[in-house]
């Protein structure tokens, strides 16, 4: 059991084991009855790291969460953080042919189970002939018998294009039941800024008017939004963000992450700050519950979610454990953030007993040592069983799979909820118990140095 002390008035217990919260021991426990009104309901599915207990073995017939082809290694934007050199890896620009993603589809539905099949780039809608030609060919091996479930389709586009291949990409995404996630940064002026055209100028209008266009015949359409210095420079936070995606883009639940290549810390001022953003958004997300003005973000859900129905988030990040990436030359890589890295190329998938080839294999063990459950550091963290995050993240960060930058992101914004779940379910306005907690629970390491923390403060027991 490990405790906080919130105030001289009382204290939080939380036990990073059940992920039971009590307040004050023995006055409320904070149970799932009375939490369960507070969950801000239908976005379970978002918890994707939570659906894969198991490993991928290297032999047999594993089941992906998520299977990602590379369609596209060309861009038509040049945005200022991409991280695949403007859409490419490094690898040049160039679209992969029909016949060749067959092939590479072929081998994987023999190899995997596959619930879902995500089109990738660069930009995939580049490519759209060779996206119809895959679900062609997918629904084939379905009505064939020859797999047993239609994975769902998804592609992350820009929305960036125009014209007629552009129309039959949004054709194709309706006819085949795709959900499109689009990138978009906030208001015109920062979006452009980060996201303008390959042959200049922005590309803000043209996003907003597809975005449009595809959610009026039907396609569901997700916003992914990364958050960077540039919004915290010009004082945007993260709620000014969500509020902005409700009125521009009528929709009330965002994906916001924060800008790879950068580990979150709170030791400089632009960090700090994109921590005190993030809490203040989850802080607004607890306080507006069952309110008309109630407004979402995954980061928030995943941990209201995980701490209302005491549910352990079993991975780290799905890389490599539920989730592969085919790369443009066909090479597998535990997700597309590493495509062009050759240290993490795990060759094609192989013919016979097994997929993998001891080179992939060593990769996959690899990131299972660093994950949350084998990781020396992770292993006493009190925040192990809520903890997510991304590898190809922190991989092109530190250069490193063992370093974990994102630690005070991650405690921060999980003791941001408990605390503000506790004010709920005491009846108690939101905000009531300061903020002290984002640096107290932050700064506590592990469950013991937790636990000492708390004894010097006397909470009751
Ligand atoms: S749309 Fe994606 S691939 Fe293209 S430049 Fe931007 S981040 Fe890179
Ligand atoms: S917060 Fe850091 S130390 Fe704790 S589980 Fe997550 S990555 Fe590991």
């Amino acid at each position: 059991m490990a405790f906080h002390p919130i105030s001289s008035a009382g204290s939080i217990f939380f036990d990073p084991e059940t992920l039971r919260i009590f307040a004050d021991a023995a006055v409320s426990d904070l149970s799932q009855e009375t939490l369960e009104t507070s969950d801000p309901a239908g976005h379970r599915e978002i918890c994707r790291t939570g659906d894969a207990t198991a490993y991928l073995p290297a032999t047999g017939r594993p089941r992906l969460s998520r299977l990602t082809l590379h369609i596209s290694n060309s861009c038509n934007l040049a945005c200022s953080y991409c991280y695949a050199s403007g859409g490419d890896y490094g690898l040049g620009r160039k679209l992969m042919k029909s016949d060749n993603a067959i092939e590479l589809l072929s081998d994987a539905f023999n190899a995997f189970d596959i619930d879902s099949l995500m089109f990738f780039g660069g930009e995939p809608s580049l490519n759209v002939d060779a996206i119809l030609d895959c679900c062609i060919f997918v629904k084939e091996l379905h009505a064939r018998g020859l797999i047993r479930e239609m994975p769902r389709f998804g592609v992350i586009s820009n929305l960036a294009g125009s014209g007629e291949k552009f129309d039959l990409f949004l054709a194709v995404c309706r006819a085949f039941d795709f959900s499109i996630t689009v990138s978009i940064d906030g208001p015109p002026d920062i979006h452009d800024a980060n996201r303008p055209r390959l042959k200049g100028g922005g590309s803000f209008e043209q996003v907003r008017k597809n975005y449009f266009r595809a959610r009026k015949i039907g396609i569901p359409v997700d916003i992914q939004c990364t958050y960077t210095s540039n919004h915290v420079e010009r004082g945007i936070s993260i709620l000014d963000l969500m509020k902005f995606f409700k009125s521009e883009f009528e929709t009330a639940h965002s994906h916001i992450a924060p800008a790879s290549c950068s580990p979150i810390s709170d030791e400089q001022p632009a960090q700090k700050a994109i921590i005190e953003s993030y809490c203040e958004a989850i802080k607004y997300m607890v306080a507006t519950l069952n309110t008309p003005d109630h407004l979402t973000i995954d980061i928030g859900q995943r941990l209201i979610q995980a701490f209302v129905h005491k549910e352990n988030i079993a991975h780290y990040c799905p890389a490599g454990n539920s989730e592969l990436t085919i790369g443009p030359d066909g090479q597998l890589s535990p997700c597309f953030m590493f495509v062009g890295h050759e240290s993490f190329d795990m060759g094609k998938i192989e013919k016979g007993d097994r997929w993998l080839s001891s080179h992939g294999e060593a990769i996959l063990e690899s990131i299972r040592k660093n994950g949350k459950d084998q990781h020396p550091v992770c292993r006493t963290c009190w925040a192990r069983n809520v903890c997510t995050g991304c590898i190809g993240s922190d991989y092109l960060a530190t250069k490193t799979l063992s370093a974990k930058p994102q630690c005070a992101f991650t405690k921060a914004t999980a003791a941001e909820t408990i605390v503000r779940l506790v004010e709920v379910v005491q009846g108690l306005p939101v905000g009531i118990y300061g903020d002290e907690q984002r640096d107290v629970f932050a700064e506590a390491g592990s469950a013991d140095e937790f636990a000492m923390s708390a004894e010097l403060c006397a909470p009751a027991t």
